[in-house]
């Protein structure tokens, strides 16, 4: 259990940071239509089927109660405080994509835990995200930038939207089929493979192994370019695709041949054995890591809620952010721009907590000593649970 007294002051800045806002900068789009659903410090939505009838009357109740987390449906619905949820009405929804940093089993998370978030973990998630938008969404299925809309999630990740006249009314099932597509689940590598028959004074002599080119589309291409690319980098590269490092060296060795090869579809140099458990583990690692057991079904569940974007998270008290492009994405630094408290100090007693930098300055170790921080690092440290408030 969170100290009451963190909560009740919490509470108190947060309704104090949405009264400065404006309304339409709260609202999502037909804010109307929308299903709410708010959380306490323990539970991400501790209840839901809330409904608004304009941004104002949204921004009053985030005013007058400062909730931890704000979470509102990717789908638009006739009356999105029905319940049970079939009488809702459901209208369409967004297409999302929940990408946390903790579903790419970095290494630095063996060292820190799940619970922290260090340089590492926040700029491995961008780059996923941008390889979600750059290497799948607009290539293989042709969504424009302007569709897609990225918000920082307000801790470890970034929720991309997808949005456009085709997408709103699509069944759950072909939202799975695009999760399973994106995450390599979908993928059968062995069927981009085929043997082609090489004839020799009419008769079939032998085989040789074809398969795509850098220039296909689809995951083809994108297992073609990406072989190229690595052969051209080195051994490690091809290692961080999932090749082991004895092929790793061998293919290498061989760069020269195997990418003449591959550029004119010939694959036939790359003869390594149990092929199948070869490729899939290459998919598996140029897929998108989407969340996983618990988040897998975001984005072919069409009731879902997401942290309502530009609203506080109540585990960190950094601000979710509304990015306009991937460019905007490149630039944005979360323990900068989503700082939300400016001002004031606050005097904690920091029980743990690793190095970290925030508003450009470096922060920790801390192994329990009181200081007086900043307070948008002091409500962080309180909100990780890393630092208490002292008892007097
Ligand atoms: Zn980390």
């Amino acid at each position: 259990m969170l100290d009451p007294r963190v909560a009740s002051l919490v509470k108190g800045l947060f309704g104090e940071h949405y009264k400065k806002m404006n309304a339409s900068d709260i609202a999502p789009k037909a804010v109307e239509k929308r299903e709410f659903g708010f959380g306490d410090f323990e539970k991400k939505i501790a209840f839901r089927h809330v409904a608004f009838k304009s941004a104002e009357e949204l921004k009053r109740y985030l005013v007058e109660n400062g909730p931890p987390f704000v979470n509102a449906s990717a789908a638009e619905y006739e009356r999105p405080d029905g319940r049970p949820m079939e009488a809702k009405g459901w209208i369409g929804s967004e297409l999302i994509f929940d990408l946390d940093a903790t579903d790419l089993k970095l290494p630095c998370q063996q060292v820190h835990g799940r619970q922290w978030v260090c340089d590492i973990c926040l700029s491995s998630i961008k780059k996923e995200t941008v390889r979600l938008i750059e290497d799948f969404l607009i290539p293989d299925f042709g969504f424009s930038a302007s569709d897609i809309e990225i918000n920082f999630s307000g801790n470890r990740g970034y929720h991309v939207h997808v949005m456009n006249d085709d997408i709103f009314r699509l069944a759950s099932s072909a939202r799975r089929q695009i999760s399973e597509y994106i995450t390599g689940s979908g993928i059968d590598p062995e069927k981009l493979f085929w043997l082609l028959p090489v004839e020799k004074e009419g008769r079939k002599s032998f085989e040789v192994l074809h398969g795509p080119t850098p220039s296909d589309g689809g995951w083809g291409g994108r297992l073609a370019k990406g072989l190229v690319g690595a052969l051209g980098t080195g051994i490690g590269t091809l290692e961080e695709m999932g090749i082991e490092r004895e092929w790793a060296g061998k293919l290498f060795r061989n760069r020269t041949a195997v990418m003449l090869g591959i550029s004119s579809g010939n694959w036939d140099m790359i003869k390594i054995p149990k092929k199948e458990e070869f490729w899939k583990r290459v998919v598996k690692n140029m897929a998108i890591k989407q969340s996983d057991s618990i988040d897998r079904n975001v984005t072919n569940d069409t009731q879902h809620m997401l942290r309502l974007p530009n609203s506080l998270h109540g585990d960190t008290g950094l601000s979710g952010k509304r990015l306009g492009s991937v460019s905007e994405l490149d630039r944005f630094d979360p323990m900068e721009d989503a700082v939300a408290f400016r001002n004031g100090t606050l005097e904690v007693m920091v029980q743990k907590a690793q190095k970290f930098t925030m508003l450009g300055t470096e922060f920790g170790p801390y192994d329990n000593r009181k200081e007086e921080l900043p307070l948008s690092v002091a409500l962080y440290l309180l909100l990780k649970r890393v630092a208490v408030l002292p008892n007097q």
